[in-house]
């Protein structure tokens, strides 16, 4: 039996481009209600992280799955050459009749890049418009939306049913009488289909207002165990915060779906949960 060698590589690279939102596809009423800001100045600009993920099993004799100078050759010619430093809504041909959102570039660089990859597969791509948006792309017509929020809240790791002494060996420091705190970083994902008219997967004035009347209003600048109902009888450990959240924001973002909720306690650890479902796992 061969054993599995499928392994994952990923590039990046950095695009300084401007964008603008003014087709007349939309009235410009509709056009200020639905991009807010971005439509209403000529144009503004963003440094892009692109991210490419190829997969592919490793050749015996290299040891790799594709000679990296070769995805970069590539990224180089169909992303880099034809996005930085350019104004891309009124540039790139393939970009100037379609609204210029990541639900927009995420296939972009896929339809750039697949076609052209040898010995290997394109797994996913992601855009980050900036560190706190971004897309993911695995092909299909299915695309993933992050937005990333921010919390400041106290918890205490703490089991009634178990001693003193039994919460102190199991939960650590993390039991300290009084609490601690954290600066949660929270990452929602949307999935959908975006709407053909704007290209867009969700209002994102809308989004962001779901999430402050349900995430920030009752869990930002409070102490977990003692301020809020959801966490009175439950551990308010992140593996807890992200099942009780994925309650409390599953139908919040109609039309899209909610697909997965990352939860950063500190640098250095993350949970994800995509719910109850069999789901696609995101980079
Ligand atoms: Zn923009
Ligand atoms: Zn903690």
């Amino acid at each position: 039996m061969s054993e599995p060698k499928t392994v994952y590589l990923t590039r990046r690279i950095e695009i300084s481009s401007a964008h603008s939102y003014s087709l007349d596809t939309l009235t410009e009423e509709e056009r200020i209600a639905t991009f807010g800001k971005s439509a209403a100045t000529h144009a503004h600009g963003h440094n892009y992280d692109v991210r490419v993920t190829v997969k592919g099993n490793v050749d015996d004799e290299t040891g790799m799955v594709v000679n990296i100078k070769s995805i970069d050759a590539l990224m180089k010619e169909r992303i880099d050459e034809q996005l930085d430093h350019r104004h891309y809504s009124l540039e790139v041909e393939k970009l100037k009749n379609v609204w210029p959102t990541l639900e927009t570039l995420g296939p972009f660089v896929w339809n750039e890049m697949a076609p052209c990859l040898e010995e290997c597969e394109l797994h996913e791509v992601q855009v980050f418009e900036n560190e706190d948006f971004y897309v993911n792309y695995q092909g299909g017509n299915m695309v993933y939306l992050t937005r990333v929020y921010r919390f400041a809240a106290a918890h205490r790791l703490h089991n009634p049913q178990l001693s003193d002494e039994e919460n102190r060996e199991l939960f650590g420091k993390c039991n300290n009488l009084h609490g601690h705190g954290h600066n949660y970083t929270l990452e929602i994902t949307l999935c959908g289909e975006p709407d053909p008219r704007t290209n867009c997967l969700v209002d994102i004035g809308a989004m962001d207002a779901a999430i402050e009347e349900r995430i920030m209003k009752p869990f930002d600048h409070v102490h977990l165990n003692l301020d809020t109902e959801e966490f009175r009888g439950i551990n308010p450990s992140s593996e807890n915060i992200v099942k009780v959240f994925w309650g409390l924001l599953e139908d919040a973002f109609p039309p899209a779906d909610l697909h997965r909720i990352r939860l950063w306690e500190t640098s250095k650890s993350y949970f994800d949960y995509y719910g109850e479902k069999d789901a696609v796992a995101l980079g």
